[in-house]
Parts: structure tokens; sequence; C-alpha cells
């Protein structure tokens, strides 16, 4: 018998986002209206036939035919047998609703704990995969007790298993069985077991199922043998680091899959699921174990500092240092000392010998970014330092041996630039050895929600902030956004929102973007009006009066009482300092503490 697996509370709470601790049907009233309701979560479906995609609020869906589904697990039950397609298909479902639970608990953290229960029966209808009708639900997550009945109408499983197999003696709702497990134990981090006890496919009228924790069904070897990772490579992949029994394997892997961000906050991790980034990443992988000279070219903030580092850390020089320096950063006349360091008295003011960065990353990687920019006298010490193996410090006679591994990036086309004579053709030829080109955000769409999620939790840590997340046209703004200036900027973005959001409250589209970086289009796509910002059109005097009016909802505009409030709030927003509060008026700290100094007293007014 499979033992079941126990997951700490603390573990629930870090993956759910918050505590779930109890609820039935009995106490839950459909009507009471308790977010997330069904209206609620239809608002998350988001079409976006522009760029070929669907969103529930950040994962990616898909509206397919039934038949093809159909289609394909006749395929599946022919080509694999009854029990691996069947195995299969619980997964799949599995997987499924360990998403939607993820995103429900991320949506709405403090939601009803049955409403947010509910929304695992409400979503599996919107999907378009079952009616479900709750019969009888009851659990509480401190006694580890859950059990619960549904009815199943119009299951879309049976519908494709009936047209194929007619009527039978098994239940067929093996994805929609797998989807229940994978919702409710996400949910709760304790394995529930369902398991379908009528099916249209044995010729009810309708399916029930019924859902236990695992111990309380007793002996659940036959439902774990569909749930079994075994051959579940993507998500047993995950957690090849850490053996555990089947059972606890597979819902810790549901959850690092449905949460693959969770990783310490590291500055350069590097985040992504798309197939774009996983190419890279295997890429990245296969060289790094070589000595190979690596060039990573692509736009401005694709990460390259970040692969380079990664690169570092998965090969053999893991434990020698990772110098990273950017040559556009350096003036010319510095770079060279930088470089390849310094004897005493080479020039005025090298008072002391210093090393070089080549000399610093030695047994390691040194990452030159920018590597266009490097003058020619550079780039030849660069050429013989690559060639040799070794490097002088300017002034110096010795020559010194170094073992580095030289990793550079460009956002320029260095073949363009060596035609332009700019670049030397041999230097170009050392470096491009193994040519990586790091695909830009727009290319890799797919790992947006994963990025934003990413960051969001990155930079409120940083900043001491808990904002709660992100409003649904946010969540929309930011999918539909061009992103010229790639994962940086929507870090950017993700930092000014978590600054600007209040604590508690989620992150807008005011928080996170300006008016003029929106185009209409945007504008329209995520069903915001020009009420959702300030326009820029208000900078003019005679907008800016209406706009005051309109917002202040008054007929006259007292001057002295609006500049009292503007510095009051100034002040406020400044937390009381009046050096930022200044500034931000355009105003010294002596101007402002004057004027604050010198107001009417109200009665005056
Ligand atoms: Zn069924």
């Amino acid at each position: 018998m499979a033992k079941p697996q126990r997951i700490s509370l603390a573990e629930v709470a870090r993956r759910t986002g918050a505590m779930l601790r109890r609820g039935d049907s009995a106490h839950f009233d459909p009507a009471a209206g308790l977010p997330p309701t069904l209206s609620d979560l239809t608002e998350s479906l988001f079409f976006s036939p522009g760029d070929g995609r669907i969103w529930l609020n950040d994962q990616r869906m898909l509206l397919w035919h039934s038949s093809a589904m159909g289609h394909l697990r006749r395929e599946l039950v022919d080509a694999l047998g009854l029990e691996r397609a069947r195995g299969l298909l619980t997964r799949a479902g599995y997987v499924s609703g360990a998403r939607d639970a993820t995103l429900v608990r991320e949506r709405w953290p403090q939601g009803d704990a049955a409403a947010v229960f509910m929304a695992g029966t409400r979503l599996h209808a919107l999907e378009g995969m079952v009616k479900v009708t709750p019969l009888a639900f009851d659990f509480d997550i401190d006694r580890g007790f859950y059990e619960g009945e549904f009815l199943w109408e119009h299951s879309s499983e049976d519908d494709e298993h009936i047209a194929a197999y007619g009527i039978g003696t098994d239940a067929a709702c093996w994805s929609q069985v797998g989807y229940a497990c994978g919702y409710v134990t996400t949910l709760f981090g304790q394995l529930v077991i369902f398991r379908e006890v009528e099916c249209r496919a044995m010729g009810a009228s309708s399916c029930r199922v019924i859902g236990r924790h695992a111990a309380a069904w007793g002996d659940v070897s036959e439902d774990m043998r569909y749930l079994q990772a075994r051959d579940f490579r993507s998500l047993a992949e995950d957690l090849a680091a850490e053996p555990a029994p089947a059972p606890a394997r597979m819902v810790a892997a549901a959850a690092a899959s449905a949460q693959p961000a969770d990783a310490p906050a590291d500055r350069h991790e590097i985040v992504g699921a798309s197939s774009a980034f996983n190419a890279a990443c295997h890429q990245l992988d296969r060289v790094a174990r070589t000595q190979a000279t690596v060039l990573f070219t692509g736009e401005s903030g694709v990460g390259k500092e970040a692969f380079a580092r990664r690169l570092h850390r998965i090969s053999r020089r893991a434990e020698r240092p990772f110098v990273a320096v950017n040559c556009a950063a350096i003036p010319d006349t510095l770079i060279e000392a930088e470089l390849f360091g310094v004897e005493r008295g080479a020039f005025t003011g090298a008072s002391n010998s210093r090393p070089g960065r080549f000399e610093r990353a030695d047994g390691g990687t040194l990452f030159l970014d920018e590597i266009a920019t490097l003058s020619p006298v550079s780039q030849g010490k660069l050429l013989r330092a690559l060639q040799e193996g070794e490097i002088e410090r300017i002034g110096g006679t010795r020559t010194l041996t170094v073992d580095v591994r030289v990793v550079a990036a460009t956002n320029v086309d260095l073949q363009a630039e060596v035609h332009a004579g700019r670049f030397r053709e041999d230097l170009f030829f050392r470096l491009n050895v193994y040519p990586m080109h790091l695909p830009p955000l727009r290319e890799r769409r797919d790992d947006i929600p994963l990025l934003m999620n990413h960051f969001l939790r990155r930079e409120s840590a940083r900043h001491g902030r808990s904002p709660s997340g992100f409003t649904p046209r946010a969540v929309r703004a930011l999918l539909h956004y061009a992103f010229p200036g790639n994962i940086r900027e929507l870090q950017n973005l993700i930092e000014r929102g978590v600054i600007s959001a209040d604590d508690g409250a989620p992150i807008d589209v005011r928080h996170l973007f300006r008016r003029e970086q929106l185009s209409d289009e945007t504008l329209l796509a995520i069903g915001a009006g020009g009420a959702l910002m300030p326009s820029p059109d208000t900078a003019g005097v005679s907008n800016l009066l209406q706009h005051l009016q309109q917002a202040l909802g008054a007929e006259t505009l007292e001057l002295t009482a609006l500049e009292d409030r503007l510095l009051r709030e100034a002040v406020e927003a400044a937390g009381g300092n009046l050096s930022a509060a200044a500034r931000r008026l355009g105003l010294t700290r002596a101007q402002l503490a004057y004027r604050l100094e010198n107001r009417a007293p109200p009665a005056q007014r």
C-alpha cells in the first residue's frame, strides 16, 4: 500500500501563498458571491487572437476541438495500451488541476476557503471539461480531513470515449479525475485521491466522483498507478536531486512545475519555460562542460550576463572566480590597465602594482560584455591572451601565464564591425568559437508570466514591500506589451510597480507604465480606455485646469489651497523627508520649508 505523504503546513503556506484551513458545503452559499466567483474566473480568461494566444490569468490555454482530443486519446490507447494511455491522461489532468490551484491561490490569496476550493469545480466547467455539482464536501486541514462527493455531467471525455468504444464496464473520465486530484492536492498540500464510482461510460446517466485523503481510502496503490511520475520526465527531472517515494515526488513535482520561479532570490537567476528559452539552456549546458570560448549575442536586456554566470556555475571552473567587465563602461585609456593590470611606476599615479581582471579570473571565467567597444590596441592584447594564455601588466616586463575561459557578449553585429574595419577579424574568429544567440523577450512570450512572478517576489523582498499581486488588466497589459528593452525592462517595470502600489493591494497598469508607453491598441486590448491613467495631454494649461476641476469636482480652484495640498501630499509621499519632497516639486529644501512655515492657517481662507 502506498504510504500517504504529508507536507507541513508551512510548506502548504509557501506553495499556496496563504492558509486554507477548513470549509464545507453546508456553509458554502454560492449566492453569497464570495470571490472568486464564476464571473471573476471568466474575467481571467483573455483572448489575444492578434498574437495567437489565449490566457487564463497568466496561464496559456488552448481552445481545441473535443473531437481532436478524442482522436488523440484513441491513438494513445491504440499505441500504448489502455493502462498507459490512462496513466498519461490522468497525469496530464493532474498538471492542469495543479496549475489551476496555483493560479487561484495566487490571484485570490485572501479568498474564502470554500470559495477557493469551489473555484476548481468552476474552472473545470469554464474550461469545457465537465459540469460539476457538489453533493457534499467537508475539509479541515488541521485535522488532515477531506471528503467530497460530486456529480459530473456532460463529461467531454465520456462523449469521446463512448463515441469510440461504446458503453463498457469501466469509468472513463481519466484526465478529469487527474484534474480533481491535482487541484485539491495542490491546494491542501496533502494527497487527495478521487475515484469515479459511477460513469456514463458504464451506462450511468451522469458520473459520480468521491474524493478522500489517501490515508482515508486505505489502499490507493491502484489509483497511484496512474499518478506515478515514473515516465513523467519533464516533471521528474526537477526533482532528480531529491529522491523520494513516488507519491511525494509526484506531488512535489507538480508543485515545482506550477511554481518553477520559486528559487532563491539570486539577482542573476535565469527563469523561463518557453521552447526558445529551453533551447538556449540546452545549448548552454552542452558548451559549459567544455573549455570553449563562448560569444553571446542578442539585444540589450536579454540576460547575457545572467547566462554567462550560469555557464560559469555549471562549468568545471565553478569553484574559481567569475569576473565580469563591461568594456563600454570603462574609459578607453583605462581598459588595458583594468584587463591586464599595472606595474608600479608604469604611468603617473601608478604608485602600486595591481593585478588586472585576467589575473583575478585565473582558473575561472572572464566575462567581457560589450566587446565591440574595445580599442584596436586592447583587441590586439586580448587576442594574444586568448592565443597564448599569456598577459603582461602595463609597464611590466614579466610574462604571466593565466588560465582563463573568456566569455564575451555583444549587442551589435560583430561581423559587420569586422567588415567596417572596427573589429579585428582574427579576434572575431577567436571569440566566435561557440556563438549563442539569446532570443528577445517578444520571442519567448510564454515566459512573461514566470518572469512576472519571479520579479514580483524578488523586488518585493528587496524593497520590503508586499503588493498582493497584479490586477487582471495589469497582467493583460504585460502580456500584450512589446518589451523593446527585454527582460531588463520587464524587471524595471515590476520594480516600479512594487514601489508604487500599496502594500496588500494589487499592482495595476498605472503603477507599471506611463501612459505614453502604451499604444492605443494595447489599451484597447486590455479593455482600458483613457480613464485608466492620466493622459500626458494634461500638460496643456487649459486641459490641466479642466482635469483638476473634474478630478476635484470643483467649479473653481483655489490656488493657495491647491498649493497647500500639493505641498502636504509631497511631504507625506516622501515620508516626511523634506529634501525628497522638495526635489519632486522642483524646489530647494529651504524654499519648501519656507512655504510650509508660511502657509495661511485654514481659518483665514
Ligand atoms: Zn465519467
